[in-house]
């Protein structure tokens, strides 16, 4: 349908409260990018999202949303947890999908020269794919211990570190996780995919530092120009997927009601205080748990290849932060003067706190959160800090990418994956490592927007601050 927008200041633009909508809603984003998404329903499911019983302030589309699956991939909505609801679809399917970061001691030149070697290396050690296959090859029993503990479970396993931990948003572990929220065909997914990219979207990225924006936070972060790091992307797999799939089945049968208001069957809720509700909250943390587990079980697998292929000691390599951007989480904001508990609604947006905020771990309390955003295998990816500006007109949050500007199966219209991969090589030095030439395709650089231009405007606006650039050296994906 027709979406009428006003422009409330550089970078805001509001769609005005009318029909059901029970507050307005806002998109953050540069006449370009605004343009990008101007004939799709990316400002129809933001607009639906503000049906939302319970919703707070505005309904937020990030710079690089597009449409999603109800809700708008970039989506940022703030919903009371007393009186709202919770909605597996402005959560995503792939619960926890996120990143992380591991900082190295090595510098470019180090490893130029060493590039096929390693990309083949990283290939071998970290299973992807569709299939399945992971690090650790476990029981129902297991999953259901990972639900639980997340992060700590990895640790009493020694497949993690205590610093590992406190790099970690929610130091890698969820205390609402109930295991037995999560049905048995989820956890049999899961079983044999511990420790696994995926496919598509997914992948591992050794990169460069090419721009440092802010000295003094960089240094904080342990970041400095032409250092390696590597960029991790990974999610819940196919457990988390289940997880969203049971859900929304179950609450679409026992909430009609609420449905039947809403715009848009996708957007099914449990209203706040209901069985489901609580159940499904309790069942995202463990998909939550899941893939910090997952991501932390790639991270020590590249850890095994790394100390390999280079003079490095393990406990150089640091966690400098993972962040999840697939989410819904139980936060307090202020809402017209008033501290509230809301689900804060986080699908293809990444929390963005600024110094100062409780859940901060002591190494970010006094500089904000790093932030980890990626940009695609033939750009840059960036670093940024939690900004000032982000509990006032976000929620606490940011962009989570650069955001698609094309489908799937557009993009194998337009690219082809070979030639992908051999530009990649020869103009940029990237060396890519996929199971398919699709994945290629479907993954090439020009299915994304301009990074830079988001995380302009996220800067611009003060949510999420840049500290600094990096650019691909070597990629595996699924
Ligand atoms: P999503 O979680 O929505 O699938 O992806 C997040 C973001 O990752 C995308 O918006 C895109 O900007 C970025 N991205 C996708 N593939 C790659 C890649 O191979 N390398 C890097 N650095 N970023 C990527
Ligand atoms: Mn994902
Ligand atoms: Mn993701």
């Amino acid at each position: 349908g027709e979406v009428t927008l006003e422009k409330i200041r550089e970078y805001v633009w509001e769609i005005p409260q009318q029909g059901g909508m029970r507050v307005p809603a806002r998109v953050l984003a540069s006449e370009k990018l605004l343009d990008e998404i101007s004939d799709d329903k990316t400002l129809e499911q933001l607009k639906n999202s503000a049906h939302l019983p319970g919703v707070r302030k505005h309904a937020l589309c990030m710079p690089d949303g597009h449409q999603g699956y109800g809700f708008p991939v970039g989506g940022v909505a703030g919903i009371d947890a007393e009186d709202g609801c919770i909605s597996p679809g402005a959560v995503g399917y792939d619960i926890n999908c996120g990143v992380r970061m591991l900082t190295t001691p090595l510098e470019y030149d180090d490893v130029q020269g060493h590039e096929e070697e390693l990309v083949n290396r990283l290939f071998e050690a970290v299973p992807s794919g569709l299939g399945g296959g992971g690090v650790y090859e476990g029981t129902v029993e297991d999953v259901e211990a990972i639900l639980e503990r997340g992060m700590d479970w990895a640790l009493e396993n020694g497949l993690a570190t205590e610093s590992d931990l406190e790099h970690c948003e929610d130091e890698g572990y969820r205390p609402e996780a109930d295991a037995s929220a999560v049905s048995e065909k989820a956890k049999n997914r899961g079983k044999t995919q511990v420790g696994s990219l995926g496919s598509g979207n997914h992948f591992l990225e050794v990169q460069r530092v090419t721009d440092v924006y802010r000295e003094d936070v960089a240094r904080e972060f342990g970041l400095e120009p032409d250092q390696i790091v590597v960029l991790i992307h990974c999610g819940s797999r196919g457990l988390g997927h289940q997880v969203c799939t049971d859900y929304l089945r179950k609450i679409e049968q026992t909430h009609g009601d609420l449905l039947a208001e809403l715009p848009d069957k996708e957007l099914a809720a449990a209203p706040a205080g209901s069985e489901l509700a609580d159940e499904y909250y309790r069942a995202m943390c463990a998909a939550i748990n899941f893939a910090w587990t997952n991501r932390q079980l790639v991270m020590d697998r590249t850890r095994d290849v790394l100390t390999d292929v280079f003079d490095v000691a393990r406990t150089d390599l640091e966690l400098l932060y993972d962040v999840a951007h697939n989410i819904a989480k139980k936060e307090v904001h202020t809402v017209d003067g008033e501290d509230r508990e809301l689900y804060v609604h986080r699908k293809g947006a990444t929390r963005a706190f600024p110094a100062g905020r409780p859940e901060l771990p002591p190494a970010y309390a006094d500089v904000g959160q790093p932030v980890i955003i990626p940009g695609s295998m033939g750009a840059g990816s960036y670093v940024l800090r939690g900004g000032e500006r982000s509990m006032d007109e976000t929620f606490g949050s940011t962009a989570h990418g650069a955001g698609r500007l094309m489908s799937r199966t557009q993009a194998k219209q337009e690219f082809w994956g070979e030639d992908v991969r051999d530009d990649l090589r020869e103009r940029q030095q990237v060396y890519v490592k996929a199971q398919s030439g699709a994945t290629v395709a479907e993954e090439a650089p020009g299915v994304y927007k301009d990074v830079d231009e988001v995380i302009r405007v996220s800067d611009a606006l003060g949510i999420g601050e840049r500290v600094a650039r990096t650019f691909p050296v070597c990629n595996i994906k699924g």
